[in-house]
């Protein structure tokens, strides 16, 4: 569903991204694991759109050319660690503002809402007001919000970042339960080597802007290429 082939990005003097080419199939869960500063979410936000990349060779959503599409009419959405959400809307109006500025008819919103809330489980909420909600509530809110667009892709930025141990386990298992649901493709990024173990068909391991090896997660734990690869998967050898 996703294609892209050689992608560069810098900020300034700082490489962000050096060639990077990466193929995403539909329905598939993939990780983009690395260490802080590997250009992770720079991959992220040249995806959604939200930073041009200084060049790439191609980058393709269901075989279209998105390489100059504004972020808007890219079929993606991200969730963010910091959930971004509105905090004078209720529960509801967030998760619809993404179908409302879309144009979506008020009834086909609110059943897309409802829909999306049932997924994260918090169906009773949806008149709730969002300062009126736990950290992990508005987590699955953000994440209500980007499933009622229903993205090509959903981009999940270390969404479970900024949740308590506990939280971030429960989480994992709603992200996995979910993704089987709706079949989606989702992209996580994330530098935990268990979360990515955990959840992901295939995890991409970057390093300095730069893919260092893509493996299913038992080849990558097993057969590290690289001492990198090793070190930071967690294997003694
Ligand atoms: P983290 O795990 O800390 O979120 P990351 O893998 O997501 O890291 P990026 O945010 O993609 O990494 O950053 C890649 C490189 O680009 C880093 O060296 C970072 O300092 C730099 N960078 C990222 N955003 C900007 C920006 N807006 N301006 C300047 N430099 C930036
Ligand atoms: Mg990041």
């Amino acid at each position: 569903v996703l294609n892209i082939a050689h992608a560069f990005h810098s900020y300034g003097a700082t490489a962000a991204l050096r060639d990077v080419s990466l193929q995403v199939s539909r329905g598939e869960f993939l990780t983009l694991l690395g260490p802080s500063g590997s250009g992770k979410s720079t991959l992220l936000r040249v995806i959604a759109g939200l930073e041009n990349p200084d060049s790439v060779e191609r980058m393709e959503l269901h075989g279209r050319d998105i390489t100059r599409l504004p972020p808007n009419l890219r079929n993606v959405s991200t969730v963010f660690q910091h959930y971004a959400l509105f905090p004078h809307m209720s529960v509801g109006e967030n998760v619809e503002y993404g179908l409302r500025i879309r144009k979506v008819p008020p009834d086909e919103r609110r059943a897309a809402a409802e829909e999306a809330l049932k997924l994260v489980r918090l169906s009773s909420k949806y008149d709730r007001r969002i300062h009126q909600l736990s950290g992990g509530e508005r987590q699955r809110v953000a994440l209500a919000r980007s499933l009622a667009t229903k993205p090509d892709v959903l981009l999940l930025d270390e969404p479970l970042g900024a949740l308590d141990e506990r939280l971030r386990l429960d989480m994992q298992v709603e992200l996995i339960e979910i993704r089987r649901k709706t079949g989606g493709t989702f992209i996580l990024v994330t530098h935990s080597q268990e979360e990515a173990i955990t959840m992901s068909d295939r995890i991409v391991l970057m390093r300095a802007g730069a893919i260092e090896q893509e493996a299913d997660p038992k080849t990558l734990f097993e057969t590290p290429r690289t001492a990198f690869a090793a070190r930071f998967m967690g294997v003694e050898n």
